[in-house]
């Protein structure tokens, strides 16, 4: 650290992303890629919009804005696109939290949200997710502060239904909630259609997951206008062309090829079941995944273990070293053929 950075941020840590090696030889399940190509039409799209990089973007992101509300059931002026999903979550953070009432989350989730907090000097509340890691919903009544759930939740995959998700609304009439959908293509139910029953509910999702797109950075924002507009604020405040040419020309394309993006999401939803069952073989404990990941622990190995015995074999997976969770391993779905290879490898580790 220099001498020159400024006091608020001295003691901040950062958000540690998942490895992304340079070597391509490994097989890589830590973070949640998508293991398919962009759709043929993402790729055109983004390869003719190469030609006008001169340009500036549009900074309303009309056009995309225009067909992910058509695709979703809402109006353009309810949708906000964004730099990766990171960038609305970002906005929320400092649009819809104040310092003392700051945020509230639970305490085993998606990492970067804890990070948010500290960058803008927020209190928070970690809410200890229950015993088997699913949300008890009645812990976030009345919470005094902008809530942000992950759902599916991650690492653990365990999805709240509309109904739990609409209790906290309830319960919350003075604060936002937000309901990070990063991963909902893949079995849980949107609460995108609530938006205009909840003024203050925000639904965040990507295109990073399902959509083939995290090299893209593409997110966006679901909520009623007065809320996008709020975003807007932080938005046209920090990066007006906050969406590259290319990026918006490929989320376009990805919309108009739904069919490929739903095939490929019912392609993981099996393999997932797949994994799943074979780890179940092996004596593994999963959690129950609504994501394009599982979460398994082994009762005798340690997570530590299995995640560098997995490495020594070219297979990444992700480990987090937090006391509650530190047994397990996070595994991406691939593909069928990459999975077989992480339940031969996994056969060889519990076995010997
Ligand atoms: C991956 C992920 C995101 C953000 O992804 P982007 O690539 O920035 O869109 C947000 N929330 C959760 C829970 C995630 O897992």
């Amino acid at each position: 650290m220099s001498r020159f950075l400024s006091e608020r941020y001295r003691n901040l840590i950062p958000y540690t992303p998942g490895e992304q090696p340079r070597n391509m030889s490994f097989i890589k399940l830590n973070t949640n890629e998508s293991p398919f190509p962009p759709s043929d039409k993402a790729i055109g799209a983004a390869a003719r919009a190469a030609k006008e990089l001169n340009l500036y973007p549009d900074p309303e992101c009309r056009e995309l804005s225009g067909k992910i509300a058509e695709t979703l059931g809402v109006k353009p002026s309810e949708v906000l696109v964004t730099n990766g999903s990171d960038e609305i979550l970002n906005f929320a953070f400092a649009a819809f939290c104040d310092k003392t009432c700051g945020a509230c989350f639970p305490d085993i989730t998606y990492g970067f949200y804890k990070v948010f907090a500290e960058l803008y000097g927020l209190e928070y509340k970690e809410i200890p997710l229950k015993e088997d890691f699913s949300i008890d919903v009645s812990d976030y009544f009345g919470a005094g502060a902008t809530v942000f759930i992950a759902n599916p939740n991650a690492p653990t995959g365990i999805a709240l239904d509309r109904e739990q998700v609409e209790k906290i609304l309830i319960n919350n009439p003075n604060n936002v909630v937000v309901i990070d959908e990063a991963y909902v293509d893949f079995g849980a139910k949107s609460c995108v259609s609530l938006i205009n029953k909840y003024p203050n509910l925000l639904v965040t999702q990507t295109f990073s997951k399902s959509r083939s797109m995290a090299g893209g950075r593409l997110g966006f924002g679901i909520a009623c206008e007065e809320l996008i507009r709020d975003l807007n604020t932080i938005k046209y405040s920090t990066n007006p062309y906050n969406i590259n040419k290319m990026t918006a020309a490929a989320g376009l394309g990805t919309l108009e090829d739904a069919e490929y993006t739903e095939k490929n999401c019912r392609a993981i939803t099996k393999v997932r079941e797949y994994t799943e069952a074979a780890l179940g073989e092996m004596g593994f404990e999963c959690t129950k995944s609504a994501a394009n990941f599982v979460f398994a622990k082994h009762p005798t190995i340690s997570g530590e273990c299995i995640y560098s015995r997995l490495r020594d074999a070219g297979i990444l997976v992700r480990h987090f070293g937090a006391e509650r969770i530190k047994d397990y391993n996070r595994i991406t779905v691939g593909t069928e053929e990459q999975m077989k290879i992480l339940i031969e490898k996994l056969k060889e580790i519990t076995e010997a």
